[in-house]
């Protein structure tokens, strides 16, 4: 599904030019859910700009199901590190809109964003501006937006950094069960090393920048693991 090649990224030029990411490769598999973890400040959200296409690589390529990506919009639904809501559209809006432009039947949209802000405690905002919403709120939303995209590939980047622990554990039960169902690949950028434990088939460690690969592991036993983690009885205590 995603295939990154050698990619360099050097932001300015000349004196000033700095390096942040430094040849580095990745390949994740149809259906994969695979954690990148790495210091603060070592290009994990540059990289995933380039992936979306908002960026260009210096050097190197990406491919996204075959095709070459290099600074143009690819086919995948991006959570940016900060929720980028429209401020002049409704919450639910914001994720219809979403679902919409990913490609769903109006009509189908408008239900599913309905149906998910009441699952995720935001039922009664729905009409409601994105600027009256707590950061954790609007993270919901931006959530929500990435989570029900078709899109094959999912890339999120820290979704869970500032909710609560009860909250965080619901979202990533519906990370799991909406993955679980329709297999999706996701790249997942956290902080928290037990996160990528819990969530992924597979870690890739990321060194200070300039970013290359430092380390790669499979997660064993993160099947079992999971489904014993995601018992209802769990969240509806
Ligand atoms: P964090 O974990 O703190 O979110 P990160 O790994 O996502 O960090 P990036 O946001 O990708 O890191 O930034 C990596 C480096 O690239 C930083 O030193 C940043 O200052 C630099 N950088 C990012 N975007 C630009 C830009 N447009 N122009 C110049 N430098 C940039």
């Amino acid at each position: 599904v995603l295939d990154i090649t050698r990619v360099h990224k050097t932001f300015g030029k000349g004196q000033t030019a700095k390096e942040v990411i430094g040849g580095l490769s990745l390949h994740i598999h149809e259906g994969e859910f695979v954690s990148i973890v790495g210091p603060s400040g070592s290009g994990k959200t540059t990289l995933f700009q380039m992936i979306g296409g908002l960026e260009l690589p210096s050097e190197g390529e990406i491919r996204v199901n075959g095709q070459l990506i290099n600074g143009k919009r690819g086919h995948i639904s991006y959570m940016p590190q900060q929720a980028s809501l429209l401020p002049w559209r409704t919450v639910a809006d914001n994720v219809e809109l979403a679902l919409h432009i990913a490609g769903m039947k109006r009509s189908d949209a408008e239900q599913s964003a309905l149906e998910w802000l009441d699952k995720v405690g935001l039922g009664s905002y729905a009409e409601a501006y994105p600027g009256v919403l707590s950061g954790g709120m609007q993270q919901r939303v931006s959530f929500l937006r990435a989570l029900l995209s078709p899109q094959r590939l999912m890339l999120l980047d820290e979704p869970f950094g500032a909710l609560d622990a009860l909250t965080r554990l619901n979202m990533q039960r519906w990370l799991m069960s909406i993955w679980e169902e329709n297999r999706r690949s996701v790249l997942l950028v956290t902080h928290s090393i037990e996160e990528a434990l819990l969530l992924s088939d597979r870690v890739i460690v990321l060194s200070a920048s300039p970013a290359v690969v430092l380390d790669e592991f499979e997660v064993p036993f993160a099947r079992p693991r999971k489904e014993s983690l995601w018992t209802d009885e769990l969240f509806n205590a």
